[in-house]
């Protein structure tokens, strides 16, 4: 793997400031070096929230919360509009600070990435009009009932590092729209871009409704979630800190809603369309090198065609390429943290060391600086190996051959994950029992990876539960409440 040298590139301004009440303030607490994944070099210094400042935002969202919740949907939506049309306006600085704090492909950043963050606010900008309460009727005599959907009040949000600015918007702007207030942590790796969002929602939004503090999960975070004065935790990340949230939420015994790790399985079908099946693994397995809670990573394929779809893969993954987030040619940029990288690259040993696995290409670091790991295939897996069990969350996909159906079913539903799956087939039938069949918050049928503002993101099981996206997610952020009145 040898990578072209970087073109020259401006930087964008690099805010630091947290935002609290309204204002944008410094962090009082120690600064956190943040790192550019391509070269291994330090950005600059983010200071992180003190404890004051953490309780400090999260009283500024409760007396806001007092008149957000009051707020119409009309004028919640306008705001959301307004965001999405200055998000747009500044995609270019967005797409930068990701790129340069995440080691994405720029152009990818800009021309796959922001949209979509934009079309999530407005979605929910038209969606908070959509909510209402239901079931008025009379079930006492003299007696009218009806149901209220009202904000859950204050949610205290913790965000992930592989798509900083997504996963902020995606706890964002369900939030708002339903007439809740937010104190927003995105993870000390990659804080650049919400920091950057920061001050665009400092000039939207009234004074406590949105704040932003920085800082390491277990400081920063853990007084975020053992706040009294939250409602709701919601968060995207890994099972270890679903469960301290879990933890965190017993005392109060607050709303959470989880949306942790995954291990998609792709099952292909003897009369699967090949190339396509092959062109989407390599796209959307090593997708933001396989940084991707939903990657392609688990590949199941029935035993007649096996071989010859390992080949074509084979060749597929080595036309990858990796490469620095300005030049034009790259498709895959490093993983996040030197640690990430080192327990990418253990998976990959391991599978090495094991006699029935075969690693087809890939499967080593390479250059001399940066978080880079090769794409890598690994053909010959069991269903007990450890690379078709656990998460990896880099651009490692390993190969399973299945002969039947229910074989292929039970394999792909023995996983501690259940987010999401496709299936690869031209038979109708099959593809809908197959996936009926399937234990996934998302199947997809002779696709991957797309998802759209208008359709539930979430999973099972170990993936954790609660829908991002789609009216489910507005209705997650809302407590219904039954009104009677004796006429
Ligand atoms: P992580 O759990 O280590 O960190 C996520 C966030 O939680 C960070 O902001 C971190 O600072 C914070 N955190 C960590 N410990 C905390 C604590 N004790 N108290 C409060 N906050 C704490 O996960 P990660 O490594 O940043 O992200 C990768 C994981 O996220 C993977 O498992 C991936 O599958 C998952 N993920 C899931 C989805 C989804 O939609 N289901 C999307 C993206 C990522």
């Amino acid at each position: 793997m040898t990578l072209n040298p970087a073109t020259p590139r401006l930087p964008a301004a690099r805010h630091t400031d947290l935002l609290i009440g309204g204002e944008l303030v410094q962090g009082s607490g120690d600064a956190l070096p943040v790192h550019d994944p391509a070269t291994g070099k330090a950005l600059l210094a983010v200071p992180q929230a003190s404890t004051e400042q953490v309780n400090a935002a999260v009283n500024a969202a409760t007396h806001a919360a007092r008149s957000w919740s009051r707020t119409t949907p009309a004028t919640r939506a306008a705001l959301l509009l307004a965001l999405a049309d200055r998000i747009d306006a500044d995609a270019a600085t967005f797409a930068r600070l990701e790129a340069d704090n995440c080691g994405k492909p720029y152009a990818a950043a800009l021309a796959d990435e922001l949209p979509a963050v934009s079309d999530t606010f407005r979605f929910f900008a038209g969606a908070a009009r959509t909510q209402h309460g239901s079931a008025a009727g009379e079930y006492l005599e003299g007696h009218t009932s009806f149901t209220r959907r009202d904000p859950v009040g204050v949610v205290g949000s913790i965000a992930p590092w592989n798509y900083p600015l997504m996963m902020a918007a995606w706890k964002l702007a369900p939030v708002l729209a339903a007439g809740n207030t937010s104190v927003l942590k995105p993870s000390e790796q990659t804080p650049l871009s919400t920091l950057h969002l920061a001050r665009l929602l400092q000039e939207i939004f009234p004074p406590g409704v949105t704040n932003v503090v920085t800082g390491l999960g277990g400081t920063v975070g853990d007084t975020l979630i053992r706040h009294p004065g939250l409602h709701m935790i919601s968060l995207t990340g890994s099972i270890a800190t679903g469960q301290i949230v879990l933890d965190a939420a017993r005392n109060g015994i607050k709303r959470t809603h989880l949306e942790l790790g995954g291990k998609a399985p792709v099952i292909i079908f003897d009369d699967a369309d090949l190339n396509a099946a092959v062109d989407a693994i390599r796209t959307f397995g090593y997708y933001n090198a396989g940084q991707d809670c939903t990657a392609a990573c688990r590949v199941y394929v029935q035993a007649d065609i096996h071989d010859r779809f390992l080949s074509a893969l084979q060749d597929a993954v080595n036309t990858i390429r990796p490469g620095t987030q300005d030049d034009p040619d790259t498709q895959m940029g490093p993983l996040v943290t030197a640690e990430h990288h080192a327990r990418v690259a253990g998976f990959v040993d391991r599978a090495r060391q094991t006699p029935h696995l075969e690693v087809m290409t890939g499967g080593h670091a390479v250059p001399a600086h940066g978080y880079y790991h090769a794409p890598t295939l690994i053909a010959g897996a069991l269903q007990t190996d450890e690379i078709v069990q656990r998460e990896v969350f880099g651009p490692v996909v390993s190969v399973t051959r299945f002969h039947t159906p229910e074989e292929a079913v039970t394999w792909a539903n023995d996983s501690a994950y259940g987010l999401a799956s496709s299936v690869w087939t031209r038979d109708v039938s099959l593809a809908m029992r197959v996936s009926a069949e399937l234990r996934y918050g998302c199947t997809w049928v002779n696709t991957h990876f797309m998802l759209v503002n208008e359709m539930p993101h979430g999973g099972f099981n170990s993936s954790g539960y609660g829908k991002d996206l789609s009216t489910y997610a507005l209705e997650d952020y809302t407590v219904v409440r039954h009104v009677m009145i004796r006429h």
